[in-house]
């Protein structure tokens, strides 16, 4: 079975999607850390992450793979294990920019379907009720209003140590938003089979049990 959740940046898709993988014995698959490692990769270069030319170039030379551990997925680029490097605010942006280029989505979509053909899955990002798995027969897309997102953000970076400003923030995630909404291959949106879940005023519990529901009902249509 698989499950795709798609949603802008800031939704909690990640943390929710990993404890309601968890809950329902699914591999749970970032696949955002997956842009975000094309992106440091580009920055390590010193290339123009808005330059298609210049990051499908480098393309031939990265390759990303994952593994997990207690603390979840961990990703790796050519071999290093840059799971920390990849949550840099600039590499969000670096992330956002490089996602936009097809070479980059046909290389990583080509991984994601491969890991998905073996596994039951959850897997989230933007596109994958719309493109990487049109067939999921669970499709969500998690939102929350944009100063609700950037405040969980913003609290996250905090926490973590990371020096932070809130327009800051805020602004990377408009930024974001229009980047994913607007490009033309795979660009972010609901798939029409989806079911939008606005999550503004939701716990995370709460939220990982709605998934876990919604689920839960699927497979028991299934049987
Ligand atoms: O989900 P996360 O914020 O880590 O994703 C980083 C960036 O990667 C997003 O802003 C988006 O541009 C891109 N992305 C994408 N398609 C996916 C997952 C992420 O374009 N399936």
């Amino acid at each position: 079975m698989k499950i795709a959740i798609d949603g802008p940046a800031g939704a909690g898709k990640s943390t929710i999607s990993k404890a309601a993988a968890k809950k329902l014995g699914f591999i749970y698959i970032d696949t955002g850390a997956m842009y975000r490692a094309v992106g440091l990769a580009a920055v390590r270069q010193g290339i123009d992450t808005t330059d298609t030319e210049g990051v499908t170039s480098i393309l031939d030379d990265i390759e990303i793979s994952i593994s997990y551990d207690e603390s979840g997925q961990q990703i790796f680029l050519n071999g290093e294990n840059v799971s920390a490097h990849i949550r840099l605010p600039e590499i969000s942006v670096a992330a956002s920019n490089v996602a936009v280029i097809p070479a980059v989505r046909l290389k990583l979509v080509e991984l994601q379907r491969e890991l998905a053909a073996h596994n039951d899955v959850l897997m989230d990002g933007r596109d994958i009720g719309t493109y990487v798995l049109p067939d999921a027969e669970v499709k969500i897309f998690l939102t929350a209003s944009v100063e609700e997102r950037a405040m969980r953000r913003y609290r996250e970076l905090v926490e973590k140590g990371i020096q932070a400003d809130f327009d800051e923030v805020k602004a990377d995630m408009e930024y974001r938003d229009k980047n994913d909404s607007e490009r033309e291959f795979a660009p972010l949106k609901p798939a029409e089979d989806s079911i939008i879940l606005d999550n503004t005023d939701l716990s995370l519990e709460q939220s990982v049990d709605k998934i876990c529901e919604i689920a839960e009902a699927r497979k028991a249509e299934k049987q």
